[in-house]
């Protein structure tokens, strides 16, 4: 009898279930399973899963992340995985679960094991082949659990115990398997290129349709090469890795005709302006078990660098085709197609575009409540809001998942967009999309996304300059995260899967939850100190920031619009929620780069100069923001609260003076807002204060070359003291009675963050 890969990868998931319901409730009857097969019980073995193997409580895989060769400065607190279920039964995204201590985990272990017994193990026997509603399963209530090592998390091991399985199911003796991995390059040029009216919700659409692209291009490597979706070990943000077979010839041809199929087709439809690099590297049986796993991975990466730079080589005969040129499109600015149309349908005036342009945008107007994708080969389904095509394949968008479904034929794959909700798994076939895609509903045109004049008008409406915000963040040094973060002995292959997959959950499914529900995932934790993780938090004000669209947000970074003064705030919840989620690591950090304009400056630039502040904050040593064209780490944005933050030189030089009580950008906007000090005093205040950091910003140009000299660091320090006294004498009584404010903002180590404050103040009050 053949046992096919899918059957495998089965019996490793439903030992996993079994060892899930037996935890919850050991006198537990399962279905009965088939005898093991050989390639089971070999990937159980290379990856340390043991007969004796138990479900426990998961420490944080974060916590052992370590980037530096000297010794951990501190011991940190060990973390633990709070024991909750990913859901959003009442919500539309599931709560961020911060890392917690041992004891609050021990408390929660009961309610846990009564959840599963009450909404799992009823109706194990109905889905036990159904490998779909079993790994949602494992997501769900094995995202917080650990499984045979105290940091490998249940789900983690399942799946790629699974893939290797999978891979292994035609030789179970194979002394090797492969990883592919694939990546689309050249979507910044796809995206933050165009320029036109409604470009937001336009570049919305193109990221949402490369997402598909990726997901394209992993089911049909998992078709061709008959296996579950097990191996995917990860895909979204533009990359992907398999775990396949360790056989060649099959490998290659597969990754070849792939490659060449979305290139061809990339190559015409995008003019090259998208490149698929995809390649595949042999991982020997002993890589898996003496942990070495990782410097595949990381070999594998760098060979895809070096496939994009060579890109098209195999299409070099399309490439070198004249082709002849038309009336350029005004959005992409393409001059090879005819027939220009108007952008939009109804309205004849607007600009000519051609078919890509007019696509995306419709597009970008029908997703705002897409739950769910039909991936089918007919091409004459009904009743959808939107359709695209991707080689092989059409996609068919639908605001319901069950109309879906019902129009699904044979084997062909409904995917459900951040949907959690179990019963809707109960189809083999439906699989789970995570889609950063937080998005507010436009109050002009219900039923679409917020505009840029609506963001602009938001900020007005609290007293702001009317301008949108545009904030760029990623992950700092993601590649030696990977590559060296774990010890030499921890790097495994399920390690490397788990650390993939809790980057991507946090940029897929919980930045949509903190962008949402700000209260819960973020103020309520600061307030009620329940987590110690974020018991620090600082933040300006408040209120909901709502008033944001996610263009792009997955794998490690993050592309968002907003009304300004949000994305600002924003942006300073997303680092503080980042750290805590990952344990307040500090080998891992987030740079980011924010900007902010008019609604009439083109999009494409506005891209590019927070994309540049986001450089600016990776040349500023890492972990730092760019806004307001200053460039500082963010605990001088959000305050610093040890004087040893500062270099041991500058320490000495301002030697004697004190720590001030407020020291940084964000407690004296804070102070200043609450302390509501009017237009007129605040104009005043914000001239000076700019004045101030104009003299001292000329000053200290003097000592350009070298910043460390006794005379600029006198420039920087302390050239302010006559004028801030000029400044603060001017200033209402109430904020002078302030004794912390007015000292603190005398104090020689908050001088550099003058222009800082004083142009966040201005913004604020227009
Ligand atoms: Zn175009």
């Amino acid at each position: 009898m053949v046992t096919s890969s899918q059957e495998v990868a089965l019996q490793v998931v439903q030992q996993a279930i079994a060892a899930l319901a037996i935890w919850a409730k050991p006198d537990n009857q399962l279905p009965v399973q088939k005898k093991e097969h050989p390639a089971v019980t070999r990937a159980k073995n290379v990856l340390g899963w043991k007969n004796y193997s138990k479900i426990g409580k998961l420490s944080l895989l974060f916590d052992k992340v370590k980037l530096s060769d000297q010794p951990k400065q501190y011991q940190p607190k060990a973390h633990y995985h709070r024991l909750l279920a990913i859901e959003n039964n009442n919500q539309e995204y599931p709560d961020i679960p911060y890392p917690s201590d041992l004891e609050s985990v021990q408390k929660e272990k009961s309610a846990f094991k009564d959840k599963i017994q009450s909404e799992v193990l009823p109706y194990i026997e109905e889905n036990w082949d159904n490998l779909s509603w079993l790994i949602l399963i494992l997501e769900k209530f094995g995202s917080c659990l650990s499984f045979g090592e105290p940091d490998v998390a249940l789900v983690d091991r399942a799946k790629t115990t699974a893939a290797v399985t999978a891979a292994l199911v035609n030789n179970s003796d194979a002394e090797n398997i492969s990883l592919i991995a694939g990546d689309l390059s050249g979507i910044q040029n796809f995206i933050y290129t165009i320029s036109s009216d409604g470009a937001l919700k336009s570049l919305r659409a193109r990221s949402f349709y490369l997402e598909l692209v990726i997901q394209e291009v992993v089911q049909q490597l998992i078709g061709d090469l008959k296996l579950p979706s097990t191996n995917i070990i990860y895909a979204g943000g533009g990359n992907f890795y398999l775990i396949v077979s360790g056989e060649s010839q099959q490998i290659k041809e597969s990754v070849n005709k792939i490659r060449q199929t979305f290139n061809r087709w990339l190559l015409n439809t995008f003019k090259g302006k998208l490149f698929l690099a995809i390649d595949s590297i042999h991982v020997p049986i002993k890589a898996l078990e003496d942990k070495s796993f990782a410097n595949y991975w990381t070999q594998l990466t760098k060979d895809l660098a070096t496939q994009k730079t060579r890109k098209f080589y195999q299409e070099i005969d399309v490439f070198l085709k004249a082709s002849p040129s038309y009336e350029p499109c005004r959005v992409c600015h393409r001059d090879d197609l005819p027939s220009l149309k108007p952008l939009i349908r109804r309205n004849l005036d607007s600009s000519p575009a051609c078919w890509i342009c007019r696509t995306m945008f419709e597009l970008g107007d029908n997703i705002f409540d897409v739950k769910a994708l039909l991936r089918s080969k007919r091409s004459n389904i009904k009743g959808y809001v939107d359709r695209v095509h991707i080689p092989g394949y059409y996609y068919y968008f639908f605001t319901e998942w069950q109309q879906a479904r019902n129009l699904a034929q044979n084997n062909e794959i409904v995917f459900l967009i951040n949907d959690w909700q179990l019963e809707h798994y109960k189809t083999d076939n439906n699989l789970l999309l995570l889609l950063g895609n937080y998005g507010k509903e436009s109050e002009v045109e219900p039923g679409r996304f917020i505009r840029a004049e609506e963001m602009a008008e938001a900020a007005k409406k609290v007293g702001a300059i009317p301008r949108v915000g545009y904030l760029r963040m990623d992950v700092d040094r993601l590649g030696r995260i990977f590559a060296e973060g774990l010890d030499k002995e921890n790097r495994t292959l399920p390690r490397i899967a788990g650390l993939s997959r809790q980057m991507s959950y946090f940029f897929k499914v919980y930045l949509n939850s903190l962008a949402e529900n700000r209260y819960d995932n973020f103020i309520k934790y600061y307030k009620d100190k329940t987590i110690e993780v974020l018991s620090n938090a600082k933040y300006l004000r408040e209120r909901e920031r709502k008033n944001l669209l996610f263009i792009y947000a997955g794998g490690d970074d993050l592309f968002v619009s907003g009304a300004w003064n949000e994305i600002v705030e924003f942006a300073f919840d997303v680092y503080q929620c980042f750290c805590a989620y990952t344990g307040n690591n500090p080998d891992i950090t987030l740079s980011g780069g924010i900007s902010i304009d008019d609604i009439k400056f083109p999009l494409y630039q506005a891209a590019k100069s927070s994309g540049e502040a986001e450089n600016k904050a990776k040349a500023n040593g890492r972990d730092s923001l760019g806004l307001f064209a200053q460039i500082f780490k963010w605990d001088e944005w959000l305050e610093i609260e040890d004087i040893n933050f500062f270099e041991p030189e500058i320490k000495k030089y301002l030697h004697p003076e004190n720590k001030p009580k407020l020291l940084g950008v964000l407690p004296f906007v804070k102070k200043l807002e609450a302390q509501n000090i009017g237009v007129n005093y605040s104009r005043n205040f914000v001239r000076n204060l700019l004045i101030t950091a104009q003299i001292q910003e000329q000053a200290l140009k003097k000592f350009e070359e070298d910043k460390e000299s006794k005379e600029a660091l006198g420039t920087r320090y302390y050239l302010h003291l006559p004028k801030i006294a000029y400044t603060l004498a001017r200033l209402p009584k109430n904020v002078l009675d302030d004794n912390d404010f007015r000292t603190s903002l005398k104090s020689p180590y908050n001088a550099p963050y003058f222009r800082a404050i004083a142009t966040w103040i201005e913004l604020l009050n227009r």
